[in-house]
């Protein structure tokens, strides 16, 4: 019999793809969603749009389902997150826990939950040449404030629900996930998306939050599906880094994009603008050792997509005039 799945947040970036991921492997899927997917129509067989955070609206999400895919959530870049504090972790704790509940009552065997690096201590993470976050690094918590306590919270929640109930819950935290179909604009996109905006739009220069010298890791979404997919499916019940430890600093990012762009652009600083922690990388040795598989995309290839994406998403939509056009 085809598995029935749930993918949660199937209008949003990830769970967009995940979707598609799993029609193309033969599931059938319900994409559940508050709003419909933004750049092109969902590949789910059934796409409903429902409100998680209500509890009648997480019992029909998750009716004859076997598997869910939570990937849910009230989320943006640095911007937003640091912005809406209250309103961030109220949605997204209504949302978790009607989903978890919802799930055990109708018997779904297996669920996985989208955590975020959010969650690791900040105090480890004040300088650019930082030591990748190992798992065991979440504890003693200081995670980032809103966002991150309500991930760090549900990541509890989905250990007890499989300590009381049975329900086998998986969870990974991501790091900073990038490609196309992403939100590019409006305030809830995050650094690789706003920085190829920029760039595509820049005549001269172009801002950049904070001095540029934070660092990060980036997964292109390809890589963050396979992921998704491959952990859902081990034995490993405890959260699970899902990232590429290649490191870069922001800046380095502006210019690979503007490499890409064949562009030249200087870059302004805003030291006004938050830029979350000064540096965060991936420890993947429990990733290698458990799946035997890591994300490997380069980062130069996966922006290469993502940078063509959002340029012709401009010129579609009538803000990059006609000349930049290239061949
Ligand atoms: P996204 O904002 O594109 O997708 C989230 C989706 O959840 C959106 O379509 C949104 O409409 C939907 N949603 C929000 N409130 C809802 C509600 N009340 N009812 C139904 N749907 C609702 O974000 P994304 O980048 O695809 O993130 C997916 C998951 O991965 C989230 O849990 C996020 O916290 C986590 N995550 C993402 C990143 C990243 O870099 N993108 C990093 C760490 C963790």
């Amino acid at each position: 019999m085809t598995e029935r799945v749930l993918v949660a947040g199937a209008g949003g970036f990830i769970g967009h793809h995940m979707a598609k991921y799993l029609v193309d492997r033969g599931y059938w899927v319900r994409g559940v969603d508050i709003k419909p997917p933004e750049y092109e129509a969902s590949h789910a067989q059934e796409f409903e749009l429902l409100d998680l955070r209500r509890w009648d609206s997480c019992l029909l999400a998750t009716r004859g389902i076997n598997q869910v895919y939570n990937l849910a959530a009230d989320m943006g870049g640095i911007g937003y997150i640091t912005a809406y504090h209250a309103q961030v972790a109220n949605n997204n704790i209504l949302i978790n826990s009607h989903l978890l509940e919802a799930s055990r009552l109708n018997g779904v065997s297996r669920y996985f939950f989208a955590s975020s690096a959010c969650i690791y201590p900040q105090y480890l993470q004040k300088q650019p040449d930082v030591t990748p976050l190992k798992e065991s690094d979440a504890a003693p918590a200081d995670p980032e404030e809103g966002y991150g306590w309500e991930k760090l919270f549900t990541e509890k929640l989905c250990q007890y629900f499989y300590e009381d109930y049975g329900l086998e819950t998986r969870v990974a935290r991501f790091h900073n996930v990038y490609g196309p179909l992403g939100t590019y604009d409006g305030g809830q996109e995050k650094a690789p998306a706003a920085i190829c905006r920029k760039v595509a739009l820049a005549d001269n220069d172009i801002e950049v939050w904070g001095d540029g010298e934070q660092t990060r890791s980036f997964m292109y979404v390809d890589d963050c599906v396979e992921g998704i997919y491959r952990i859902t499916h081990s034995d490993h019940r405890k959260p699970m880094n899902l990232g590429t430890d290649e490191l870069v600093t922001i800046n380095q990012l502006v210019d690979m994009a503007s490499g890409i762009a064949e562009k030249r652009v200087n870059k302004r600083h805003d030291l006004s603008r938050p830029q979350g922690v000064r540096g965060r990388n991936s420890d993947n040795s429990l990733i290698k050792q458990v799946l035997g598989w890591e994300p490997s995309i380069p980062l130069e290839t996966g922006l290469r997509h993502t940078y063509q994406w959002i340029e012709s998403e401009l010129r579609r939509t009538g803000r990059l005039p006609e000349m930049a056009r290239r061949g």
